[in-house]
């Protein structure tokens, strides 16, 4: 232990020596590179470990981990804004769950899911324009949806809507049907097997003739660029299709709430599976990080 006493005291004399020669405060600020920046952090409590909302038990760490498997834009976007971030979580938490649930080709609806509240779209066929009489949408959507045609009729578009919600047993019927006719690996890449449809939630839409002309018309170009407004997304975007399973499809948009399409533009750059990925994954975590934060 003495060899070590000697080199401990070797150390303090050459930081002295240092600290000296440079000036303590140059030595200082090479230490520690943000200690310039006024901060209230204590030597027991460095920034990563302080909190970053009044409401969260949830260190900066902690945060950085649970986005680790997000895209790097992503992970910067919310590291850059936690606080913004955690209070756009703390409303999402409390949206019904179905509103933002992951269902995907591995994420799937149970047969026997039906949202409680499907109306049928005839009761708005002065307002919407339908592709066919037996459509129906979750009522909770309706709102925005009717907003969105009426922006959208203010800019002279009119909006088809040509399929909304489908059935477990409807969409197993669909599946079968497709795979007849266009082969299981083909059929796969457009085609959603039962359970694995957004469109069982009833929050899903296709818009237009269903197929990637749509994209190039004027009410497809309207609503990409509008659809976020009023809290729908497109689900299967261009570029996207290993990240999605699914090939590009310029009709398809799922509503996820106003508040959802903010998060998904703020910080997932639009992109819906990257968000709702993202929330699956992580959502237990913040809800007992919200839950032991509101305690204290
Ligand atoms: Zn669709």
């Amino acid at each position: 232990m003495k060899p070590i006493r000697v080199f401990a005291v070797i150390i303090v004399v050459l930081a002295a020596a240092v600290g000296g020669a440079l000036g303590v405060s140059t030595a200082l600020s090479m230490a520690a590179p943000d200690a310039a920046q006024p901060s209230v952090k204590s030597e027991a409590e460095p920034e990563a470990a302080q909190l970053l909302h009044p409401e969260f038990d949830l260190s900066m760490n902690e945060l950085r981990n649970l986005v680790s498997a997000a895209p790097v834009e992503a992970q910067e976007a919310v590291l850059a804004r936690p606080q913004y971030f955690l209070e756009l979580m703390k409303k999402a938490m409390k949206l019904p769950a179905d509103y933002l649930v992951l269902v995907d080709k591995q994420n799937r609806l149970p047969s026997d899911y039906v949202p409680h509240d499907l109306v049928r779209l005839n009761e708005y066929s002065d307002r919407i324009l339908l592709n066919r009489s037996d459509l129906s949408l979750r009522r909770a959507l309706m709102p925005d949806l009717l907003a969105m045609i009426e922006a959208a009729e203010q800019d002279g578009i009119s909006l088809l809507v040509s399929s909304t919600y489908r059935s477990y047993d409807y969409q197993a019927g669909l599946f079968q049907r497709n795979v007849e006719r266009f082969g299981e690996e083909r059929a796969r890449t457009f085609s959603a097997e039962p359970g694995a449809s957004q469109h069982q939630l009833g929050t899903a839409i296709d818009f237009g003739d269903i197929t990637p002309a749509f994209a190039e018309t004027a009410a497809g170009r309207w609503v990409r660029d509008h659809a976020h407004i009023f809290g729908f997304s497109l689900s299967y975007p261009q570029g996207f299709e290993e990240l999605t399973g699914y090939i590009w499809e310029p009709w398809h948009y799922r509503w996820i709430t106003r508040l959802g399409s903010e998060i998904e533009q703020e910080f997932f750059g639009g992109i819906q599976q990257h968000f709702l990925e993202f929330f699956d994954a992580a959502e237990p975590q913040l809800r007992s990080a919200l839950e032991s934060g509101s305690r204290e």
